[in-house]
C-alpha cells in the first residue's frame, strides 16, 4: 500500500483505525520524494528526521493527527530555513517562530514536511521565477506547474506531497492548481491569519490549501481559520466546521457566469470543458444564471499596481542589515545596501519594487495608487452587486492550459495576463477555489474556478464537492 497516494480523509481513516502509523506515511513520502522529486523538483529542502519526531508523538484523536504538510516556502515554520526562493535568503535564513497557520496545523495534530518551491516572493504565474530551482509539472516535464506556489501544487499532483499549504495574492494557489489537476483554494481575505507569512502584497495575500480532494480542503481550512491577534486584517468571524455541509448537494442554487470571463482570450478548449462541468451542475439542481461583472477588464492594471506598490514597501526590510544576505564588500552604508539588494533579488522581484515606487512616488500616487485603489472599489462592487442574484459565480481558472517552460520569459506583460481570472477575487477579497474538471487534447488539466460571497467558504465548497463527485 503505497500511502502517498491517499488523501487526508482516506489517511486519517487508516491511522484511526490502527491499520498504519503516522511514521509509515513519512517512509512512503520519503520513497517517492527520493525517486520522483528529482524530476520535479517540487521541494526546496526537507527535513525528515524533524518530521519523523513529530509523527512519533503524533496525536491521533486530533483532526489532522499524524497527517503530513508541505509548506510553501515564504511561510515561517520554526528551525527551518524560509528562503521565499530568493538568494537574499537562501542558505542563511532559519526561521525564529512558527507563522499562526503552523501553529494551529500542529494544534491540529499535522506534520510540516518539506518546503515548497515558488516563484521568488511569489511575484510570478511559473514558478520559473525562483532562484533556486524550476518545477516541472507533473503531467508534462518540458511545462511549467503554474505559479507562484508551483512546487505546492506539483507535489500534490506527484503525490510526493499529501497535501500542502501554498499563498494566493493574484492566483498563485488557484491557476497551479489547474495547471496541475488539484484542488486549490484561497480563502477570504481575513479568514487566514497572515502572521509568519512572509509578505508580497499585504492587502492582498492570504493562506491556503493545495489538496487531492474537496475534504481534504475543507480540513485544512478547518485547522488554519479562525481570528489571530498577531495579524491586524484577521476577521473575527464565525468558524463553521467546512465539511459539515459538503454532502448537501446544491439544488436550488443559483450559478453565476460572468459574460466577461468567457471570452475569446480563454482556449476554447478549456470552455469546451468548463460547458461540461457547468451542465453537470444544472444536473445536480442548479439554477444557471448569465451575468456580468462590468469592471472585469481593469482587474490585472488594477493589480499590477498596487501588489507592486505593497511589495515595495514590505520588501524594504531584506536590506542585508535587518533582514537578508549581506553583500561581501562595501565603501559605505549605501552602496552596502545597494550591493546587497542588487545581488539578492532576481529580476522580476527588482521590477515590482521599481514598478511600486514609481507608483507610490510622489506626485503619481495619485495619478496610479489611488486611482487603483478606486477601481479596486468598483471591482469589488461588480462583485457584491452579482451576489444579489447568485449564490456562487463560476469562472476559468486561467486563459490556456500549463504553458512550456520558457514561453513568456522575454515578455514579462504577457505573463501577467495569465492572471486575468484570478487577480478579481483577491481584489475582492472573496473566497475561490480551483477544481479540476478535465483535460485538453494533450492531457493538460483544466480546472474551473467557484467564486463565492466574502465569507461565503461553505456556499464554495458544498458547490465544489457536487462537482467533483459527479465528474
Ligand atoms: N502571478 C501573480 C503575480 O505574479 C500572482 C502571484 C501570487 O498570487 N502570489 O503577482
Amino acid at each position: 500500500m503505497s500511502l502517498n497516494t491517499k488523501s487526508i480523509t482516506e489517511l486519517r481513516k487508516l491511522l484511526v483505525n490502527r491499520e498504519i502509523t503516522p511514521l509509515e506515511i513519512i517512509n512512503d513520502l520519503e520513497q517517492a520524494i527520493t525517486a520522483n522529486d528529482r524530476k520535479i523538483n517540487a521541494y526546496i529542502s526537507y527535513d525528515f528526521d524533524q518530521a519523523r519526531k513529530a509523527a512519533a508523538s503524533a496525536d491521533l484523536s486530533l483532526p489532522l493527527g499524524g497527517i503530513p504538510i508541505g509548506i510553501k516556502d515564504n511561510i515561517n515554520t520554526i528551525g527551518q530555513p524560509c528562503t521565499c526562493a530568493s538568494q537574499i535568503l537562501a542558505d542563511s535564513y532559519t526561521s525564529p517562530y512558527d507563522a499562526t497557520v503552523i501553529t494551529k496545523l500542529k494544534a491540529a495534530g499535522a506534520i510540516p514536511l518539506g518546503r515548497m518551491n515558488m516563484d521568488e516572493f511569489a511575484m510570478g504565474s511559473t514558478t520559473a521565477n525562483s532562484s533556486i530551482k524550476i518545477t516541472n509539472n507533473p503531467h508534462d516535464l518540458s511545462r511549467s506547474p503554474g505559479g507562484s506556489s508551483g512546487g505546492s501544487a506539483a507535489a500534490v499532483a506527484a503525490h510526493t506531497a499529501i497535501a500542502t499549504l501554498g499563498s494566493d495574492t493574484g492566483g498563485s494557489i488557484r491557476q497551479p492548481a489547474s495547471h496541475c489537476g488539484i484542488i486549490g483554494l484561497k480563502p477570504s481575505y481575513g479568514r487566514v491569519s497572515r502572521y509568519g507569512l512572509v509578505a508580497f502584497a499585504s492587502s492582498l495575500d492570504q493562506i491556503g490549501p493545495c489538496s487531492k480532494t474537496v475534504k481534504d480542503a475543507a480540513l485544512i481550512l478547518n485547522a488554519i481559520c479562525g481570528h489571530d491577534e498577531m495579524d491586524a486584517t484577521s476577521l473575527r468571524a464565525e468558524t463553521p466546521d467546512f465539511t459539515a455541509n459538503l454532502t448537501n448537494g446544491i439544488k436550488g442554487l443559483k450559478l453565476g457566469l460572468p459574460k466577461e470571463y468567457f471570452s475569446d482570450q480563454i482556449d476554447p478548449n478549456i470552455t469546451k470543458t468548463l460547458n461540461v462541468a457547468i451542465d453537470i451542475l444544472k444536473n445536480a439542481g442548479a439554477e444557471i444564471v448569465n451575468i456580468s461583472l462590468p469592471h472585469t477588464q481593469y482587474a490585472v492594471a488594477t493589480y499590477y499596481i498596487i501588489a507592486p506598490a505593497e511589495a515595495s514597501s514590505n520588501l524594504s526590510r531584506f536590506d542585508g542589515i535587518r533582514y537578508g544576505n549581506r553583500a561581501k564588500q562595501n565603501s559605505n552604508l549605501i552602496n552596502l545596501y545597494k550591493d546587497s539588494r542588487s545581488q539578492g533579488f532576481g529580476s522580476e522581484v527588482k521590477r515590482r519594487i521599481i514598478l511600486g515606487t514609481y507608483a507610490l512616488s510622489s506626485g503619481y500616487d495619485h495619478k496610479y495608487y489611488e486611482k487603483a485603489q478606486k477601481v479596486r472599489t468598483l471591482i469589488r462592487n461588480d462583485f457584491t452587486t452579482a451576489f444579489q442574484t447568485v449564490d456562487a459565480i463560476l469562472t476559468p481558472v486561467a486563459p490556456t492550459t500549463a504553458p512550456k517552460h520558457g514561453l513568456n520569459t522575454d515578455n514579462p506583460l504577457k505573463e501577467y495576463l495569465a492572471d486575468t481570472c484570478t487577480i478579481a477575487a483577491n481584489l475582492a477579497g472573496i473566497p475561490a477555489i480551483s477544481v479540476p474538471v478535465g483535460k485538453d487534447e494533450s492531457n493538460l488539466p483544466i480546472g474551473i474556478q467557484i467564486l463565492a460571497p466574502h465569507l461565503g467558504e461553505d456556499i464554495m465548497l458544498q458547490t465544489a464537492h457536487t462537482l467533483e463527485q459527479n465528474l
